[in-house]
């Protein structure tokens, strides 16, 4: 609560739900912040903005409970408790864990993802320490083994172990985005993150929910008819060495990640359909482009993903 003048004062400061309660009398600016002693027309209105809690809502005890508060805020008609809690059934599975797929990963596990599966037997390289995660004493054990550790640091409760099929993938590749994998997830219509480390940029996106957008192979077959050498050049950059990458652009990437499976667990509007963000050093500031479906690919003919 804040104090503007002697008869106002403002509840929040986000534009999208913050209030100003105006014509007040003094005493009644004073006595505001204590809910019990104010009048009832006063506190209903607060309640009607959801800027009001329950008295015996604990404290946010962990990341998770910032995003409930924030939900509620933000959907009225959905209790942000509920739409979190949620995310504890939830299975993901990140596979490559270099810096970015690592800060997913821990991502996911804060934020109450229930099961995070992890797969990446590389290394843990030197180039791999920083503020992601990994740790010099990290240096040469397998990143799978590492990630389970770290999640578990952040997130007592995460399962890393496979229950059932995954709701969400996450595809961390090197230069470019294998032809060969995605098209398996469409078919069977599990939703995927693409996540690719290039050169000196990272693309974060689309996230591919079958049937509704373009996939990765539209993206193959754009690319190949803006440049007929394209087939060529995938070929080459498929299965590349593991990637260096700059710290920066992992970190904003892995956080972008993060917020897109996150916003698709949730069910909220998040990113349109072929929607990606191009993360460069040095600056990381994300541009977007976004990507149409190519009418020669045929997987929007598939069966909408739920
Ligand atoms: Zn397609």
């Amino acid at each position: 609560m804040l104090r503007r003048t002697a008869t106002e004062v403002q509840v929040g400061t986000d534009p999208r739900w913050a209030v100003r309660l105006t014509d007040l009398t003094p005493s009644q600016a004073d006595l505001l912040p204590d809910l019990s002693a104010v009048d009832p027309p006063l506190t209903d209105l607060l309640t009607q903005a959801h800027l009001t809690q329950d008295a015996e809502v604990p404290v946010p005890g962990c990341p998770a409970a910032v995003d409930a508060r924030i939900w509620s805020l933000l959907r009225p008609s959905a209790d942000g408790d509920v739409v979190v809690d949620a995310r504890t059934q939830r299975v993901v599975a990140v596979l490559g864990l270099g810096p970015t797929g690592l800060g997913i990963a821990v991502g996911l596990a804060a934020a109450g993802v229930g099961t995070v599966l992890l797969d990446d037997e590389h290394p843990v390289r030197p180039v791999d320490v920083g503020p992601t995660g990994y740790r010099w004493t990290d240096i040469g054990s397998a990143r799978a083994a590492v990630a389970a550790r770290l999640l578990r640091d952040v997130a007592p409760q995460v399962s890393t172990d496979a229950v059932r099929s995954p709701d969400v993938v996450v595809l961390v590749e090197t230069d470019v985005a294998d032809p060969h994998r995605a098209p398996v997830l469409v078919s069977v219509g599990t939703p995927h993150l693409s996540v690719v480390v290039r050169e000196a940029d990272t693309v974060v996106g689309p996230l591919v929910v079958p049937g509704q957008g373009p996939c990765l192979r539209c993206l193959d077959l754009h690319r190949t008819a803006a440049d007929p050498g394209w087939p060529t050049l995938l070929d080459q950059l498929r299965g590349g060495a593991t990637a260096d990458e700059p710290a920066v652009t992992a970190v904003v990437a892995s956080g972008l990640g993060t917020a897109a499976v996150l916003g698709h667990l949730d069910g909220a509007v998040g990113w349109p359909p072929g929607s990606v963000l191009e993360v460069a050093a040095p600056d990381a500031i994300p541009r977007q482009r976004t990507w149409a479906v190519h009418p020669d690919c045929g997987c929007t003919a598939l069966p909408a993903a739920p």
